[in-house]
C-alpha cells in the first residue's frame, strides 16, 4: 500500500525562493582553495545552494573516493562563506552525522544509494528528528517503484522537505547521454505525487557538457522545479567528473539564457484555442480506441481459426513485413520511426497475449 507522503513546496524551503532553483557546484570538494573559489564564483550567479561530494561513489576502486571529513568542513565553510546553503551526497548514518554536525544546509542520496532499500533505511533512521530538505536521485536502472519506495522511506522518517532529482538511467547499450533520461519515468513520478518538486541534474544525464543546456530546457520545458549542475572554478583539472562540468561563468550564462515557461495563465482567448483543439484531440483519441478494438477483434478471429489450422501465433515473417511496411509508411506521413515501433511493438504484444489465451482457451 502506498505512503502517504506530503511535501512541502520548494517556494517554501529556506533556500528554494529562485526558479528555477539551481544547485551547482563541483562532482568533489578536491581542496580547500578549490571549494572556496569555486563557490566565490557561484555566489556571483543565480544559483541557490552549493554541491560538492565528499564521499564519492566510484564505479571502479583506484579512482578519486572523495576527501571524507576534512573536505567536509570546507564545504560548509566555503558556503557560510560565499552566502550558499551547502549540499551534500549521503550514504550512511555515519554520513548523516557528520553532515549535520558540520552544519551542511541540505543532503541528497545518490543513485547507488536508492537503489537498495537497506540503505535508504539506515539513512531515513538517522533522519528522524531532524529537519533539513533531502533530495533523493532516482536508481541507477529505470525503476519507478524503486524511487517510489526511497522517497516514502524517507518521509516515513517524518521529513517534508524532500525533492526528486532526475539523473537518467544506466544502459548498457552505448548511447548519446552517460545516462538515458527516459523522461517518462520522472514524468509518472510526478503524476504519483504532484507535489513533489522536481529537479533535473543534466551534468550525470550528459555526461559531458555539450548537451547541458538542451536537456536543462527541456527540463523547465517539462515544468521541473530546478537544476542541480556540476560545477568547477578549473574543470579541465577535475579529479573526477572533469568532462561534464561547467565554470561558474558558464553556469550563470546557462540560467540566464533558459526560458521559463508558466504551468497556466489567465488568458482566456488562449485557453478557449486550447479547449478547442483539446476537443479535437479528444475525439481523434477516441477514434483511436474504436479503431484499436476493432483491430482486436480480428486478431480474436484469427486466432481461433489459426487454432483451429493447428497454427503458431507468432508468424516471424508477418511481423517483419509489418514493422517494415507501418515503419515506411510512417515515415511519409511524418511520424517518427521510433514512435511506429513502440507502436506496433505494444499493439503486437498485445495480439499475441490474445491469441495465446485463445489457444489455451484461458479467459
Ligand atoms: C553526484 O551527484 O556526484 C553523483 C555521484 O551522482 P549520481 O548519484 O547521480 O551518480
Ligand atoms: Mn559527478
Amino acid at each position: 500500500m502506498s505512503v502517504q507522503a506530503s511535501f512541502i513546496s520548494l517556494n517554501n524551503w529556506p533556500s528554494g525562493r529562485h526558479k528555477p532553483f539551481v544547485i551547482a557546484g563541483p562532482c568533489s570538494v578536491e581542496s580547500e582553495e578549490q571549494i572556496h573559489e569555486t563557490a566565490r564564483q557561484l555566489s556571483q550567479t543565480p544559483v541557490s545552494v552549493l554541491r560538492g561530494g565528499i564521499w564519492k561513489p566510484r564505479t571502479r576502486p583506484n579512482t578519486f573516493n572523495g576527501l571524507g571529513k576534512d573536505a567536509l568542513k570546507w564545504l560548509a565553510e566555503a558556503g557560510r562563506a560565499s552566502g550558499l546553503p551547502s549540499a551534500v551526497e549521503v550514504a550512511t548514518a555515519a554520513h548523516v552525522e557528520q553532515s549535520l554536525e558540520a552544519g551542511i544546509g541540505l543532503l541528497w542520496i545518490g543513485a547507488r544509494s536508492t537503489v537498495s532499500p537497506f540503505v535508504v533505511q539506515e539513512i531515513a533512521d538517522a533522519l528522524k528528528g531532524v529537519d533539513i530538505p533531502v533530495m533523493i536521485k532516482n536508481p541507477i536502472n529505470p525503476d519507478l517503484e524503486l524511487w517510489i519506495g526511497a522517497i516514502e522511506r524517507i518521509s516515513l522518517a517524518g521529513i517534508r522537505q524532500i525533492a526528486a532529482i532526475h539523473r537518467g538511467f544506466s544502459s548498457y547499450e552505448k548511447n548519446t547521454y552517460r545516462n538515458v533520461p527516459n523522461w517518462n519515468i520522472p514524468l509518472e513520478l510526478k503524476r504519483h505525487f504532484p507535489e513533489l518538486p522536481m529537479i533535473c541534474d543534466p551534468s550525470h544525464i550528459s555526461g559531458s557538457i555539450d548537451l547541458i543546456p538542451h536537456l536543462s530546457q527541456k527540463a523547465m520545458d517539462l515544468n521541473f522545479d530546478g537544476l542541480m549542475i556540476e560545477a568547477h572554478h578549473d574543470p579541465a583539472h577535475a579529479l573526477s567528473d572533469k568532462d561534464q562540468q561547467l565554470t561558474p561563468a558558464a553556469v550563470g550564462e546557462l540560467i540566464a539564457q533558459l526560458v521559463i515557461r508558466n504551468l497556466s495563465t489567465d488568458d482566456a482567448d488562449f485557453l478557449d484555442k486550447l479547449k478547442n483543439l483539446r476537443k479535437d484531440i479528444d475525439k481523434i483519441d477516441y477514434d483511436i480506441l474504436e479503431l484499436l478494438a476493432s483491430r482486436s477483434r480480428l486478431v480474436q478471429e484469427i486466432g481461433l481459426y489459426k487454432k483451429e489450422n493447428n497454427i503458431t501465433i507468432f508468424q516471424p515473417e508477418r511481423w517483419a513485413e509489418i514493422v517494415q511496411t507501418r515503419s515506411r509508411y510512417g515515415a511519409e506521413i511524418h511520424i517518427s520511426e521510433e514512435m511506429i515501433l513502440d507502436l506496433v511493438r505494444i499493439i503486437h504484444r498485445e495480439s499475441i497475449a490474445v491469441q495465446t489465451r485463445i489457444m489455451n482457451d484461458e479467459k
